[in-house]
């Protein structure tokens, strides 16, 4: 990054939109999964001239991955499961099979997934613990980004969910993904929509605003990125998400006043619901044709 104040997007000025409001020293565990302290973020800025915004004073976020462990995220595996399915049925109308690259694995739920969908696939994760728990369960999931990747390895697919937003570099990562795609090979790109209903009506304390959080979305931004890394986007959608009633209630009471909240009951544990709060994203890109592989 040459400087932390311009947009990560389009390189314009940005502007402080919300002060740091963090209460404790930033650690792994702030990164996990599944934490829950929402609304709990550095500063975030907002572009003058598109409207991204990000966090402009993180700037190494990839060690507290490496550290990161999250016991809970493993525990929520059956849903996990459910949601790699559809949105791996999403690719599977363009690209029913071949090589699949799964960045930012965790611990190899849509790795597993994919392998059941017929493609041939493996992941990358940069979190050791995470890494471990999927080679413990036999799945191809490497340590590492995408960058330790050669782009000599063509993928038919390449997945990224829930991981744009973590990344201090969108549009590098995007490049990285084009310069991996086989000519006809489609990505998946999953993200949360910072103009999504829920979000205006939250505002600050929607769910998605978290520490770990560094760049957020909505459709016109995430288009722009993926035209500008010379990604041509094919197809969008708004994928639903699979929760534990337990899960979900314990954030749930995150929006009440802390006297009020109380412990999820028994009967909500390991019960499955499916819901559409319609405020993720998800974009279908390929690489452009005029410009040849490599560029950029
Ligand atoms: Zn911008």
């Amino acid at each position: 990054m040459e400087d932390s104040h311009h947009c990560r997007i389009c390189k314009s000025d940005t502007e402080l939109k919300w002060p740091s409001n963090l209460e404790n020293t930033i650690s792994s565990d702030s990164f996990a999964i599944t934490d829950a302290h929402y609304g709990q973020t550095s500063a975030i800025y907002q572009c003058k001239q598109c409207g991204f915004r990000q966090c402009n004073d993180l700037q190494d976020v990839l060690s507290f991955y490496e550290d990161l462990e999250d016991q809970e995220y493993e525990n929520g595996r059956k849903e996990r499961y459910l949601q790699a399915k559809a949105l791996l049925k999403e690719l599977k109308d363009l690209q029913p099979q071949g090589k699949l690259l799964d960045v930012g694995a965790g611990s190899g739920i849509l790795v597993e997934a994919a392998i059941e969908a017929g493609y041939e696939a493996e992941g990358l994760e940069p979190s050791t613990w995470l890494q471990e728990q999927a080679i413990e369960r036999g799945l191809p999931v490497k340590k590492g980004v995408l960058s330790d990747v050669s782009e000599s390895e063509q993928y038919d697919s390449i997945t990224l969910i829930d991981v744009i937003e973590h990344v201090v570099d969108p549009i590098m990562l995007l490049k990285e993904i084009k310069a991996r795609l086989a000519p006809d090979g489609y990505a998946m790109i999953v993200t949360p929509d910072c103009h999504s209903f829920f979000a205006r009506m939250l505002r600050r304390k929607w769910w998605h605003y978290r520490v770990a959080h560094i760049g957020y979305f909505n459709l016109s931004t995430l288009k722009a990125a993926c035209t500008e890394s010379g990604l041509d986007v094919i197809s969008y959608n708004r994928p639903g998400w699979f929760f534990t009633m337990d899960y979900l209630w314990v954030r749930v009471m995150q929006y009440f006043p802390r006297w009020l909240r109380c412990k999820p009951m028994n009967w909500m544990n390991r019960k499955t619901v499916s819901i559409n709060l319609r405020d993720s994203l998800m974009v279908i890109v390929k690489a452009e044709a005029s410009h040849p592989h490599g560029e950029g």
